[in-house]
C-alpha cells in the first residue's frame, strides 16, 4: 500500500510536469507570435524568417511604417543586415550590378563604420568599384593625404598631380599592345589605339620596319606594381598619382643608337601632339613619356 501510494504520487508529478512544460511551450509560442500579429503581411515563410532574424525593435519598426516583406527580406539572411539600412542597400543594388545580396549588405555595413562613408560610396561608385571605394575610405592617401580623388578617374583629359590621386584604380578598356603589332605583355588603353597606330604608321613610312623601330617599355602600371616602384626609388612618382596607373602612358625607345636614334626621337618629339600625344619628364625614366589625351584635349588646351 505504501508502495503504491507513492506510485500514485510519482505519477501526479510527472503529469503536472507535462502540463507545465505544455503550458511553457503555448505561452512562449504566443508571446513569439504576438510579436507579429499587429505585421499585416501573411507570408509565412517571411513571418518565419522575421521571427528568427529581427529583434523586438525591429520587428516594432517594419509594423510602425508597414514595410512590406518584399522590400527585405531577400537580404534578411546575410550576415550584419540591419534593418534599418535597407534604403541604403537597395541604394547600392541599383548601382553596383556585380556583387551578390549578400556582398551588398557587406560592402554597406563595412562603408558605415566611416564618416560620411554612405555618402562618399553612393558619390564614387559611378567612377569606381566597390574595392577601390573600399581602399579609399581604409587608406585614403597615403603619399599626399590632402590630395583628392578624381571623380573621373577614366578621362582621357585627367590631370594628376599632388593634388589628385585615383587611389588603387584599374582603368576600364585596357587591351595588350600586342593586339596594334607590339610585344605582348604591355597594357595599354583602347583608346589611344587608332592615334597609337596613325603615328607609328608615320614612323614606319619615314624610317621603316615596324613603328620605326619604336618600342613601347612600360605603359600600364598597377597601383601594387607602382608601389614597389617608388618605394625601390624607381619611380618619383607615388601610386594613384601616377601616369601610368591610368594606361595613358607610354614610355618608349628606339632600337637605333647614335645620330639614328637621335633623328628618329627629334621627329616623335616634334609630332607627338599630331595623334593626342603630350611628352612629360617624369623623374628616373629613362625613356621617352608621352602621355595620350587625344589632339582634340591638346587644340583646346593651346587655344587656352
Ligand atoms: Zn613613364
Amino acid at each position: 500500500m505504501i508502495l503504491r501510494d507513492r506510485d500514485m504520487r510519482n505519477r501526479a508529478i510527472t503529469v503536472m510536469v507535462i502540463i507545465l512544460i505544455f503550458l511553457g511551450a503555448y505561452i512562449r509560442m504566443n508571446t513569439r507570435f504576438d510579436r507579429l500579429s499587429r505585421y499585416p503581411y501573411q507570408d509565412k515563410q517571411a513571418r518565419k524568417l522575421i521571427d528568427e532574424y529581427l529583434d523586438d525593435d525591429a520587428v516594432n519598426y517594419i509594423i510602425e511604417y508597414a514595410i512590406e516583406p518584399s522590400y527585405f527580406i531577400d537580404l534578411i539572411e546575410a550576415p550584419g543586415f540591419n534593418i534599418y539600412h535597407v534604403e541604403y542597400y537597395r541604394e547600392l543594388m541599383r548601382d553596383v550590378n556585380y556583387l551578390t545580396k549578400y556582398d551588398i549588405v557587406a560592402f554597406a555595413e563595412e562603408t558605415l563604420k566611416y564618416e560620411n562613408g554612405q555618402d562618399i560610396a553612393l558619390n564614387l561608385l559611378s567612377a569606381y568599384s566597390t574595392n577601390e571605394v573600399l581602399f579609399w575610405l581604409r587608406n585614403g592617401d597615403p603619399y599626399y593625404p590632402n590630395a583628392e580623388l578624381s571623380r573621373t578617374p577614366d578621362f582621357l583629359n585627367i590631370v594628376l598631380n599632388e593634388k589628385t590621386t585615383i587611389a588603387n584604380r584599374i582603368p576600364m578598356g585596357l587591351v595588350d599592345a600586342s593586339t596594334i603589332g607590339f610585344d605582348e605583355g604591355i597594357q595599354i588603353r583602347t583608346d589611344m589605339q587608332n592615334d597609337l597606330t596613325h603615328m607609328c604608321d608615320a614612323l614606319a613610312d619615314r624610317y621603316g620596319g615596324f613603328c620605326g623601330g619604336m618600342n613601347i617599355e612600360k605603359a600600364y602600371v598597377s597601383y601594387t606594381d607602382l608601389e614597389e616602384e617608388y618605394r625601390a626609388g624607381e619611380s618619383s612618382i607615388p601610386p594613384g598619382h601616377n601616369e601610368h596607373q591610368t594606361g595613358l602612358a607610354i614610355d618608349v625607345s628606339f632600337n637605333d643608337i647614335g645620330a639614328d636614334a637621335e633623328r628618329k626621337i627629334a621627329w616623335l618629339l616634334q609630332n607627338v601632339e599630331e595623334y593626342g600625344f603630350i611628352r612629360r619628364v617624369y623623374n628616373n625614366e629613362p625613356y621617352i613619356h608621352l602621355r595620350y589625351c587625344t589632339k582634340a584635349f591638346i587644340d583646346q588646351v593651346k587655344k587656352g
